[in-house]
């Protein structure tokens, strides 16, 4: 049997890294019959657009994709891809895992947690105009709805189950924006007690943000709305070791699609020097998705092996400046077959690396 998985190498770095996936997908035993589709700049050059409708039809008829970074065109009228196929797909789960791997690149060693942010509503809902014919006034409306806010709390509360992760904390601004924070506020607090078996708290975004760059080794799931959870999965990207290392995953009711978190980075492209480790998590997350735990479990353990062992690593986990025990910077290819090689070899079965100290505070009350 094999997996029809939409690939869509996207710009820049994409072809590199989303080539890499592949390779160590190749290493699992798993058979996947990728269908390529361009969006973004190819698309835009052959066929006018950068997110034709075949790439739509293509998602959801495989219901599952692996994505490169897509350039968003500045100036040219285009939409971004990314918003595009998360408003025409409905996925309005983006769930960002932030494990620092190997302590690598970190000072937070402990860190592993998940950022769960709805992604379909809030203050990105695109209604914004100005008040006033001289341009001296402006208004973004932030729209939270009952109903996206029960559906991404609820999936914040599933995620946690089937992962074993026995908290969830809810992020919002509840004390000031009244209406829609507490609109938020009130959905969290009627569904945490569907989910007794795990801890339900509440931090206001700026003691979230102060508390993550202190001790993210506390917080184990985060779910909150989209401006909100834009910001704080960068912060935790950041606090895990860089966007060179960071998966992201979108999920609709029933499709899914596993994105890294960084860009096209357009001065690397071509020059075979990007970190294909972001790209080869989303594998991962995509592996767990479709139920092939162990070859999931390989690829975390052959990831972390080559993280730490450090022979063979690109110029991010390599050289001075991003690490203090510089080593010479292997290429984005020569890191993904080291990857690959280790994907049989790794014992699947060995409980997968947890970041060490990670102690959970279970502090009910909301910090101010
Ligand atoms: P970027 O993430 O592409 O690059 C920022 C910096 O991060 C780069 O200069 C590079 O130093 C580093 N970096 C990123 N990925 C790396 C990797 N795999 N290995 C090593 N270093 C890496 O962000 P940007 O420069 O702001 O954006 C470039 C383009 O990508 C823009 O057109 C933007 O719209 C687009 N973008 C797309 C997505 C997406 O497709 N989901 C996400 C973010 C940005």
């Amino acid at each position: 049997m094999s997996y029809r998985v939409t690939l869509i190498p996207g710009d820049g770095i994409g072809p590199e890294v989303t080539d890499a996936a592949r390779l160590v997908a190749e290493a699992t035993g798993v058979r996947f019959d990728w269908e390529v589709v361009d969006a973004g700049e190819k698309a835009i050059a052959t066929q006018g657009t950068p997110l034709p409708g075949s790439v739509l039809d293509a998602v959801m008829a495989n219901r599952v994709a692996l994505k490169g970074p897509i350039t968003t065109p500045i100036g040219s009228g285009f939409r971004s891809v990314n918003v595009a196929l998360r408003q025409q797909l409905d996925l309005y789960a983006s769930v960002r895992p932030a494990r620092a791997i190997a302590g690598e690149g970190t000072r937070f060693p402990e860190t592993d947690l998940v950022v769960v942010r709805e992604a379909t509503e809030g203050l990105y809902s695109g209604v914004e105009h100005w008040v006033d014919r001289d341009h001296t006034a402006a208004e973004t409306v932030d729209i939270i709805t009952r109903k996206a806010s029960d559906r991404i709390i609820r999936f914040a509360f599933e995620l946690a189950r089937r992962e074993n992760r026995h908290r969830v904390t809810a992020v919002h601004k509840a004390n000031i924006m009244k209406t829609t924070g507490g609109l938020f506020q009130t959905a969290f607090r009627e569904m945490a007690p569907n989910y007794p078996e795990i801890v339900a708290d509440e931090r206001l975004i700026d003691n979230m943000c102060m508390q993550l760059a202190k001790k993210p080794g506390e917080y184990d799931v985060i779910v909150t709305t989209n401006l909100f959870g834009d910001i704080l999965s960068d912060l935790c990207a950041g606090l895990a070791g860089g966007l060179g290392v960071a998966p992201g995953a979108l999920y609709g009711e029933e499709i899914a699609v596993f994105e890294p978190v960084h860009g096209s980075a357009p001065k690397y492209a071509g020059q075979d020097k990007a970190d294909p480790v972001a790209e080869i998590l989303c594998l991962e997350l995509l592996l767990r998705h479709l139920g092939e735990r162990e070859a999931a479990d390989r690829v975390f353990r052959a990831v972390w092996e080559t993280i730490a062992e450090k022979k063979v690593v690109t110029y991010d986990l390599a050289l001075a400046g991003y690490t203090l025990h510089p080593v010479p910077p292997s290429s984005c290819s020569a890191m993904a077959k080291e990857i690959a090689r280790k994907v049989p070899l790794v014992d699947p079965h060995a409980p997968l690396p947890r970041a060490k100290g990670a102690e959970h505070a279970d502090d009910p009350h909301l910090e101010t």
